[in-house]
């Protein structure tokens, strides 16, 4: 029987499949491919932590990746470093969610009348905003520009750990000073039209207090909400690209049949029709 060399016809290798194919090891091959196909539908979320600069943003990003600041890969957290660029980071529990680090508001680098137009920021899926000390005119500017855009943000009142110092020193107690912040905000963002603004109260060296495990699980849940508006968005917009997706899926199935039928030599009773069974099983699946 003449056969197609595999390496010759194949559009696109998919890592591993052709080995375990060779290994009489169908369900693997089955599973690899799945993979592959669940990878390629997968929906990245591109997360913009803004403020200004000195409010703590790098800071955050390490802390709510759960990284030090002076470990491997965490964001370098020193003012000298506000005329960065927009640098992303990864969570290593959410590998298709960026978090990315923009550089600070009212700088000379960025000055706030050119920062939403040099920055550039609009392109993310998600704002945080965050604040130190009191609500600036800049970060009333951030959020009324992404209230504009018609996305949402959260507004994340940093530092929280010197409020509550500074609290005690005049006698008061941690809630009665977590309670004045949070109207000071949650008011302050109002007054200016900003509607039921979302406020959290945290403090990246002390991740374990106040609203920041509120924050994961409130951003973990927002999270789910956008993936599943923009996977429905995507398979509103992209049914020509899944036509054609079909297609290449089609071509490797007739790659991948040549080559269980290759394989089929190998004495195995029904291997090549239970190859392509699990390949149709995944790819109708997929398609449908
Ligand atoms: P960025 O310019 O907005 O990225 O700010 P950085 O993350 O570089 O932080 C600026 C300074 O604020 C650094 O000295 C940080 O150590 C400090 N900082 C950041 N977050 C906190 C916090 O939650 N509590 C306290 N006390 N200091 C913080």
């Amino acid at each position: 029987m003449s056969m197609e060399d595999p390496d010759d016809s194949c559009p696109e290798e998919i890592p591993g499949v052709k080995e375990a194919l060779k290994n009489n090891d169908t369900a693997g091959a089955a599973k690899r491919i799945k993979e592959y196909l669940e990878k390629q539908t997968n929906v990245s979320l591109n997360i913009a932590i803004t403020g200004e600069s000195g409010a703590g943003k790098s800071t955050f990003i390490n802390a709510f990746r759960g990284i030090g600041d002076e470990d491997d890969g965490a964001a370098p957290t020193d003012f000298a470093e506000s005329s960065k660029d927009p640098i992303p980071y990864f969570h290593p529990d959410y590998p298709n969610v960026s978090l990315w680090d923009l550089p600070g508001i009212g700088t000379p680098k960025y000055p706030a009348d050119k920062y939403l137009r040099s920055v550039p920021f609009k392109k993310y899926d998600f704002y945080i905003i965050i604040s130190a000390d009191h609500l600036t005119e800049n970060d009333v500017k951030l959020a009324k520009e992404i209230q504009r855009m018609m996305k949402k943000f959260y507004f994340v009142h940093s530092k929280t750990d010197n409020d509550i110092n500074v609290g005690k020193k005049k006698d008061f107690t941690a809630e009665g000073t977590l309670s004045k912040i949070r109207k000071n905000c949650v008011e302050g963002l109002q007054k200016q039209g900003i509607e039921s603004p979302q406020v959290f109260l945290v403090s990246s060296f002390e991740p374990r207090l106040y609203d920041f495990p509120l924050l994961r699980k409130t951003l973990e849940r927002e999270l789910d909400v956008q993936r599943d508006a923009l996977l429905l968005d995507t398979a509103k917009i992209n049914q020509e690209i899944i036509r054609k997706k079909k297609e290449a899926f089609q071509s490797k199935i007739k790659y991948y049949s040549t080559l269980s039928a290759g394989v089929a030599g190998v004495p195995l009773p029904g291997l090549s029709t239970a190859v392509d069974i699990s390949m149709m099983a995944i790819v109708v699946r997929v398609c449908s």
